[in-house]
């Protein structure tokens, strides 16, 4: 009775061709998009859905809200453009971003920043796929493609009032998603209902062409481990009222920066889950408050080694100051043609791979990692189909944790649910003001999902106007994981708190 992994949403037929939005607010004053409208060109019900400019679409240049990818034109398209051309037609749109998905407020891009649906303009949209956020909340767009390396599709739904999802990772290829941090980079969807990600037919049969895409056999072992495991089996088209779930709440994302709305909002969440009879029992992740600095080394680290190949020689753009040739073509065009952020990443993470810094850096981190995944395994029911060893490092002298964890016994949960991000959405102007350590906060509760690879989604809890008297957009995101595979049932909770 457990659903399938593999989940095939009904068919589009069914969809009302949605155009419900036609206001100003629509995105095009919002620079949610890198495309200028191409409304003349396809029908009307193109505008089914918009997609971030890091996935190849061959509507446009693929960008990545870089100035060094500015005119690429890929040769192919992205598997999951393939799949979704062909079930939906091309997209209208191409969504802004951070430059290769580096940031959380989509102000790191070459074509400026996305702001927030009006009346909330001068806040931030979240990101780093703020512009496909901006696109389904201030419509016309049914749902957008995101990508979400660590946090990028949740926190914008979060920030604009929308549903978001990032699936287990390998579960959608990558084949064509110009890749930030190839270990961590998934695709996901924004919608604004759960059900609106759930029917938008996201995971699809084995790509060969992707070496992360969970094949077949890993498929059937995966839905196997689910069928013979104790978990709650919740239909999304059912939820009846009949499922009992568990649910952990981490007491380590309790964390003293957290705004007090959110924390309100949270507990609300949780208030109402226990009314409908589901059991909720706290639950130690020891590691978590490591999870944000190994994941702000990992992403670096793959990052700066991912756009080594941006030379002005065989990708991208090349400076006019360069004379064609050694070192000034290659350090005039990545020093013109990157933003700050990117930068600051690259030389981040060239240093922490570096011989003198790699065993204190970039080691640690993985064990960090590993840790990380472990404690979720710890409290999830389900087993990880993964079943991740650590026989790949030797974490005595890193988890200190252990013991400690061990005694606070097995809580076995079906989910835990958390807030998205620990503040509402902050105004642009204080988001430029801040450091990039300052802006790295915003992703506490989005990273420990994405450094165990499992499925997450974020829906919007709205708040009343007496709770909220601050002017910014009145949503805090609510955040259901799961354990790696269990992306269906993570679905369905979603529903059930939405
Ligand atoms: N904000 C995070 C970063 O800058 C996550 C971005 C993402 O998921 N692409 O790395």
């Amino acid at each position: 009775s457990v659903p399938n992994v593999v989940f095939e949403g009904p068919s589009p037929e069914k969809h009302e061709p949605l155009n419900d939005y036609s206001g100003p607010e629509n995105g095009d004053t919002l620079n949610a998009y890198i495309s200028a409208g191409k409304e003349e060109l396809y029908p009307i019900h193109r505008t089914y859905y918009a997609v971030k400019n890091n996935i190849i679409f061959k509507i446009d240049p693929t960008t990545c809200g870089s100035a060094i990818l500015q005119d690429y034109m890929s040769p192919f398209y992205a598997t999951i453009a393939t799949r979704f051309g062909r079930i939906y037609g091309l997209p209208l749109r191409t969504t802004n971003m951070d430059e290769f998905g580096m940031g959380s407020h989509s102000t790191n891009s070459h074509f400026g920043a996305v702001q927030n649906v009006p009346p909330y303009e001068k806040y931030s949209a979240g990101g780093s796929s703020g512009g496909s956020a901006v696109a389904v909340a201030a419509g016309p767009f049914k749902m957008a493609l995101g990508t979400d390396t660590g946090g990028s599709v949740r926190l914008p739904a979060a920030y604009t009032g929308i549903v978001g999802f990032k699936p287990s990772y390998g579960f959608v290829s990558r084949f064509g998603v110009i890749p930030y941090a190839n270990s961590l980079d998934t695709v996901g969807v924004l919608a604004r209902t759960v059900a609106g990600v759930a029917e938008s037919r996201l995971f699809h049969g084995y790509d060969a062409k992707d070496p992360t895409h969970a094949t077949v056999e890993a498929r059937t072992r995966m839905n196997a481990n689910l069928a013979n495991s104790d978990v709650c089996p919740l239909d999304i088209h059912d939820l009846g009222g009949r499922q009992h779930l568990k649910i952990g709440i981490p007491l380590e994302y309790n964390i003293a920066e957290m705004d007090s709305v959110v924390r309100q909002a949270w507990q609300e969440t949780l208030e109402k889950l226990q009314s409908e009879g589901h059991t909720i029992v706290p639950v130690s992740l020891p590691n978590t408050k490591h999870a944000l600095s190994a994941y702000y080394i990992l992403a670096a680290a793959e990052a700066a080694s991912n756009l080594s190949k941006y030379d002005g020689v065989r990708y991208g753009n090349r400076s006019s100051a360069s004379d064609g040739a050694g070192d000034v073509l290659y350090s005039k065009t990545r020093g013109e043609l990157f933003g700050e952020e990117t930068k600051r990443r690259i030389l981040l993470g060239s240093y922490t791979l570096s011989s003198s810094a790699i065993d204190n850096y970039f080691i640690k981190a993985q064990k960090i990692r590993r840790l990380v995944q472990r404690d979720f395994d710890r409290v999830f029911i389900l087993n990880n189909p993964l079943r991740p060893s650590d026989e790949q490092f030797d974490l005595t002298d890193m988890d200190e944790n252990v013991e400690m964890a061990d005694k606070l016994g097995p809580s076995r949960v079906d989910f835990i649910i958390c807030p998205t991000a620990p503040t509402l959405s902050p105004k642009l102007e204080e988001v430029v003001s801040q450091s990039p350590v300052e802006s790295y906060m915003n992703d506490v509760f989005t990273v420990p999902a994405s450094l165990a690879g499992l499925p997450a989604i974020s829906v919007p809890f709205r708040l009343s106007s007496e709770d909220h008297e601050t002017g910014a957009p009145p949503y805090v995101g609510i955040q259901v994981i799961g354990q790696y595979s269990d992306d269906w049932r993570v679905l369905a909770a979603g529903r059930v708190i939405e």
